[in-house]
């Protein structure tokens, strides 16, 4: 689903964010990627998203190549992926429900379709009654479940998500994860930047390390 092979990625300042990254991530996979501030977390997402381009290697994406993908086809690979951030981007000026539609209605859906989805998501995140209130009225940890719902609204085969537990206390970051934990369980692949060593010890899962570019470890954590 997400395969990286010997990828370099050298910003236009000269630093080399990313040296000779390999990994494949399996659909239905979930993984974290951990690392130091400045290890290369966000510049490997974004090349996942296509928001930056290799300089050497290749990113491949459900069976697209990122290396050669045309510029109109960019919306179909973020169709794919949905992106969950640490400071969840909610917008301030409308209820929850606007804004877990926005990427649908973005899309053009109908809003009879919309309300569907939309309602299932915000199920699937607990927040089914929480609808009608503007975001700024609900705790943190709510408000980073109302950016999962966002992320996952058009059933993306692919969750990515950026610290996404980074402002929130031990418990709520766990019920976050489970939260990630359960979509993976019904077949979305997963991978999460995190820095969170305790919360990803925990989890048990594959955890993929990053140092100064370089993948340094990869497997169970240890
Ligand atoms: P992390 O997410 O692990 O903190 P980043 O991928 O954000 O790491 O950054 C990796 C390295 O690349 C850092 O040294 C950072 O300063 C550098 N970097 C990130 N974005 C840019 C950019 N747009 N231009 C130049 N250097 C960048
Ligand atoms: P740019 O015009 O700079 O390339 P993008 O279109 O890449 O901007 O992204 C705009 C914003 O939307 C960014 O913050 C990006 O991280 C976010 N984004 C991109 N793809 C998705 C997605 N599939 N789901 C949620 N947010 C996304």
């Amino acid at each position: 689903m997400i395969q990286f092979t010997n990828v370099f990625k050298r910003y236009e300042s000269g630093h080399e964010a990313l040296q000779n990254v390999t990994f494949t991530l399996h659909e239905g996979e979930m993984a974290f990627l951990t690392g130091h501030s400045g290890a290369g977390k966000s510049t490997l997402l974004k090349l996942i998203m296509r928001m930056e381009v290799a300089t050497r290697g290749h990113v491949t994406i459900d069976s697209l190549n990122l290396n050669n993908l045309a510029r109109r086809h960019i919306p179909y690979l973020r169709r794919k992926i949905g992106v969950v951030f640490q400071d969840h981007q909610l917008l301030f000026d409308r209820s929850v429900y606007d804004n877990v539609a926005l990427p649908l209605v973005i899309e053009g859906m109908n809003p009879q379709d919309i309300g569907k989805r939309v309602r299932a998501a915000l199920d699937k995140v607990g927040l089914l009654s929480k609808e009608k209130l503007n975001p700024i009225m609900l705790s943190g940890g709510e408000q980073q479940r109302v950016g999962i719902a966002r992320a996952v609204v058009n059933k993306p085969p692919i969750l990515l998500a950026d610290e996404p537990t980074g402002n929130l206390d031990p418990q709520l970051s766990a019920e976050i994860m489970q939260l990630f934990r359960q979509f993976n369980a019904v077949g979305v692949t997963v991978l999460i930047a995190s820095h969170d060593l305790d919360l990803i010890s925990r989890m048990g899962l594959r955890m993929m390390e990053l140092s100064q570019g370089s993948l340094k470890q990869d497997g169970a954590y240890a």
